[in-house]
């Protein structure tokens, strides 16, 4: 059996590794010569490590995390802390550690677990087209690969998507942008195993460790689409939105290296629940852009690598069956994530300022109870539990 990937990000890769690993010959085909992805970082909740440690990388996602250990929120203005606690009943809880990953490790890591002649870089997908025997796609520069089965793994502005629904989708604008990087550690910004967020105003500034010594930094400010994106303006904005707060996200701006920081406009889209049409099937961002409010985008991509194999791995009714299955057993768990993550996206960006301003309030009040039974509902669900 032969899987077309198309994508080479974390999920097109996931789905590569977990079908090699169940005996199908897979090649990958990625648009770009080279990937850079769009932010600096990116949380990987436990459920994201057990999908990874499934797929035979444990020792290689643990020497890229970093030690989380504690989590605190801060008054962004103050600086006080409003609450602090350790992380470890919740990771005793769901049996696996969280990992903060730099991003380009992460990918450089995957890819260097498929053989080179896997992954076809600079190789654009144009259209499918497919009947009962097998699968073609078409590529830009005239080429064209066929096989038993194709996954759309092409991200949020997916080509595969529009194929499965027979229609368009539109994105949805969250409402804020994301200025994100890498720092080294200080614990003048704050403590080097904690995940620290300074909240006020409906913006936050968060660090979390990443292996190397590193923080993952990013910053939340509400604004319009649509603004410019001007590297050489990044501190002089952040300055401004930032105006009055705490010494550290002061300290934080003045570091940051604008040539080496990204600034994302956050999106996301209305779940659906038609992921496959014939051999065809989506996984990843195709099927489910979310806001990254609860870091957990990334996460149920590798759920969807891992639930493809699993479903893959009984084919006694053909593929089309399979890939039925792995969108009944994946597609309401991960829109139910994309709801969450859009409900938590407007408590800790104001869209409503009352129920922002209850929500700092119950920070003070909190013991890390109620926000490790928080994310622990949206690790616990996954094809791994
Ligand atoms: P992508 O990474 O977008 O990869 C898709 C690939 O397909 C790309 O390489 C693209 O070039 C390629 N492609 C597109 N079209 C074609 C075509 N026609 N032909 C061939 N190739 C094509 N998730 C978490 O789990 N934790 C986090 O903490 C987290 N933080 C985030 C912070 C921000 C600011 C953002 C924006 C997202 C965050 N996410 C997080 C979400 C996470 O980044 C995504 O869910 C994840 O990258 C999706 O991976 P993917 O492989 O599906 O898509």
């Amino acid at each position: 059996m032969k899987a077309i990937v198309i994508g080479a990000g974390m999920g097109g890769l996931c789905a590569a590794i977990g079908l090699k690993r169940i005996g199908f010959s897979v090649e990958v085909y990625e648009k770009v010569r080279e990937i850079r992805p769009v932010g600096a970082a990116l949380s990987l909740w436990s459920n994201g490590v057990k999908c990874l440690n499934f797929l035979g990388l444990e020792k290689e996602v643990a020497a890229l995390g970093g030690a989380m250990d504690k989590m605190a929120y801060h008054d962004g203005l103050t600086g006080d802390e409003m609450t602090g606690f350790s992380l470890d009943p919740l990771y005793r809880d769901v049996g696996q550690r969280a990992y903060p990953v730099a991003r380009a490790e992460l990918q450089s890591m995957l890819m260097n677990t498929l053989d080179k002649s896997e992954v076809h870089l600079g190789t654009e997908l144009i259209s499918i087209e497919q009947d009962e025997e097998s699968v073609t796609a078409r590529f830009v520069d005239g080429s064209s690969a066929t096989g038993d089965l194709l996954i759309g793994a092409d991200g949020a502005h997916s080509v595969v998507r529009p194929y499965v629904l027979g229609k368009s989708v539109k994105r949805r604008y969250a409402g804020y942008v994301n200025w994100n990087g890498l720092i080294e550690i200080d614990d003048s910004l704050a403590p080097s195993n904690q995940w620290t967020t300074f909240v006020a105003e409906g913006k936050r500034v968060s660090l979390m460790p990443v292996a190397g010594n590193r923080f993952y930094f990013f910053f939340d400010v509400p604004l319009p689409a649509g603004m410019p994106n001007d590297r050489a303006t990044y501190k002089s904005e952040l300055k401004e939105h930032f105006s009055g707060w705490a010494e550290p996200v002061q300290a934080l701006i003045e570091r940051l290296d604008p040539a080496r920081t990204n600034r994302v406009e956050i999106f996301d889209i209305d779940p659906f629940k038609q992921w496959s049409r014939g051999r065809v099937a989506l996984l990843g961002d195709s099927a489910h852009n979310t806001a990254p409010d609860i870091g957990q985008g990334g996460c149920s991509a590798m759920e969807d690598a891992v639930a493809l194999s699993i479903a893959l791995q009984t084919n006694t009714y053909g593929i089309e069956d399979a890939l039925r299955r792995y969108q009944n057993r994946r597609a309401g768990r991960a829109g139910e994530l994309v709801l969450r993550a859009r409900k938590r996206c407007a408590e800790t960006h104001a869209e409503d300022p009352d129920a922002t301003h209850k929500w700092y309030e119950s920070l003070r009040q909190e013991d890390g109870s109620r926000i490790m039974r928080g994310i622990l509902s949206n690790i616990e669900g996954n094809p791994l539990d």
